[in-house]
């Protein structure tokens, strides 16, 4: 069975074709700059064939039949028709506590995505322009499955996800915690038990997923606790460009003084702070420490401050489980920084965890960096949210 996954921003389709009786990827590839000039597609296949086109994609609609001819065409071709993908399975980000979830895309189910939109502006009206232009292209046979990225956060209890605001305008504007990164964390606690051969009832997962993006989730028995995202992907930690937790007071008073529109805010927030922010030249975190390594004070506070937020995370987070057994580092910081690594672990003697050096050093690759007596367990898990999104498919396509 074939299962392509989408993943659609408001100005870029990411695909891969996902060969799903040996799950490995037959190909990938990503459109850019929709709706925009200057557009851009580009993909690879697993046997090393690669092909890269400038040319204007007006809609996700064009950029859909790119895809589907480079697939279809040409040098990079996988496939003689497309009756062989079986299904679609999408990134959805928002879907807010309608569903707990993965379904099959149903009219009812676009309305709910689309309904969600104020929650994820960016992004849920993207879903919803690949989910049609899917069926533009595949017919309406074809069936399209939904993953959204909040509903491995479901699980969290109600003293976890509120606001400590009146409750009536919370449920008015459906205002709470709701995480992202959802369908990474799942994957890295399901991998865990199944590399380990262990059910996840009665275990204490902490899954710091780091890259430009970076959220860490307490999981207990396999279930979300807590997760530090929260009604949107701005919160928790110093991240690439956004701010992470800021009082909410600095911010009123930044807008006031600073004369910004909730837009600009909002924009400053998201987009200019974070590691750009406080570092003053990169978003990027090998930028950083490079920086660092060569004296940069700002550089060198911008890696203190996320290196003692993860710490701080896990410290929480140990708490709020009443222990820990693990701790899983993802994401491209996660995977590739070997010194965020080190700082971090090597402040969590208290908890009994040792670092086994030789092991850390190294990455993007499976493998446990703490020593056989520590009294916890890390490790590095390669995450992938576009295999988690086509076993979902996988699944729920076999119910039909
Ligand atoms: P992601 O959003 O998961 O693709 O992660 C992007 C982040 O991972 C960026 O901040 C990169 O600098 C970081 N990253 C990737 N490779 C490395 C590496 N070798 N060392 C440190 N950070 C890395």
């Amino acid at each position: 069975m074939k299962i392509l996954v989408i993943n659609c921003g408001s100005s870029s389709l990411k695909y891969q074709l996902i060969d799903m009786d040996n799950e490995s990827v037959i190909a990938k590839g990503l459109c850019e700059r929709i709706g925009i000039d200057g557009g851009h597609v580009e993909g690879k296949t697993s046997d090393g064939r690669e092909y890269d086109l400038e040319i204007n994609l007006p809609n996700h609609t064009v950029a859909f039949h790119k895809v589907k001819d480079a697939l279809l065409e040409g040098d990079c071709k996988v496939i003689d028709s497309l009756d062989e993908i079986t299904a679609i399975g999408h990134r959805v980000v928002q879907g807010g506590a309608l569903y707990n979830q993965s379904v099959i895309v149903t009219p009812e189910v676009i309305r709910d995505i689309d309904k969600l939109s104020a929650l994820a502006p960016l992004h849920n009206p993207a879903h919803i322009q690949g989910i049609n232009a899917c069926t533009e292209v595949f017919g309406n046979e074809k069936p399209q499955v939904v993953v959204f990225d909040n509903a491995f956060h479901s699980t969290m209890p109600k003293y976890v996800y509120s606001f400590a605001i009146p409750q009536e305008l919370a449920k008015k504007h459906a205002v709470r915690k709701y995480g992202a990164h959802g369908t990474s964390h799942k994957y890295l606690v399901e991998r865990y038990a199944e590399m380990k051969g262990i059910s996840l009832e009665g275990t204490k997962i902490i899954t710091c997923h780091l890259g430009n993006g970076s959220s860490i989730t307490a999981v207990k028995d396999g279930k979300c606790m807590d997760t530090s995202m929260s009604l949107t992907p701005l919160d928790g930690l110093i991240m690439g460009t956004r701010s992470g937790s800021i009082d909410a007071s600095a911010v009123t008073f930044l807008q006031e003084h600073e004369h910004w529109t909730p837009e600009e805010t909002s924009e400053f927030l998201n987009k200019k702070s974070g590691l750009l922010g406080v570092s003053g030249f990169s978003s990027d975190m090998r930028d950083n420490i490079e920086a660092r390594n060569n004296g940069d004070e700002n550089a060198k506070l911008a890696t203190d401050m996320l290196f003692y937020q993860i710490r701080k995370f896990i410290g929480a987070y140990t708490a709020a489980m009443n222990g820990v057994d693990a701790i899983i580092f993802a994401g491209g910081i996660g995977e590739n920084s070997i010194p965020t690594r080190e700082a971090v672990i090597k402040e969590l003697g208290w908890l009994g965890i040792k670092l086994n050096e030789e092991a850390n050093d190294c990455r993007g690759k499976e493998i446990k960096i703490s020593t056989d007596d520590s009294a916890v367990e890390v490790w590095v898990i390669p995450t992938n949210e576009e295999l988690a999104i086509a076993r979902d498919t996988k699944r729920l396509v076999e119910t039909l």
